[in-house]
């Protein structure tokens, strides 16, 4: 178990967010207000400034908005080289996130798949392979 003061998973804003990443669910924001959706987690709604928020499962399917191929190991569990992009997932938010698959390229559709990571929640990466699922 990694030590609870490393992880940022406990927080009342992030919190549900990880509790469903831990069963492989993809939580995004929709205000109760305006209905406007939001990645990441925040306290009030961006659109309108509501608090009312509530948690909604993304559909898991995504667009490529831009990409680059990291050469150089920033973070243990990411080997390089892979690539990291910018996603805008159908809900209208953009994600950072890390792209798996031969050959992505912007504007490729890609589909919601999980990283486990030991004694952490499941990361949320993204895939090309549609076909292999
Ligand atoms: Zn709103």
């Amino acid at each position: 178990m990694t030590d609870p003061a490393l992880e940022p998973y406990g927080d009342p804003i992030t919190g549900p967010f990880w509790e469903a990443a831990a069963r492989r669910v993809l939580l995004i924001q929709r205000c109760e207000d305006c209905e406007a959706c939001q990645f990441y987690p925040r306290p009030i709604c961006l659109a309108c400034e509501s608090r009312h928020l509530a948690w909604i499962e993304a559909s898991g399917t995504a667009t490529i908005y831009s990409l680059t191929t990291v050469h150089l190991r920033t973070a243990p569990e990411f080997e390089p080289p892979y690539v990291t992009a910018l996603i805008d997932l159908d809900e209208g938010v953009r994600m950072l996130t890390i792209i798996i698959g031969d050959n992505p390229k912007i504007g490729d559709r890609v589909r919601l798949a999980w990283r486990e990571r030991d004694g952490l929640p499941p990361l949320p990466i993204w895939t090309t392979e549609w076909r292999k699922q």
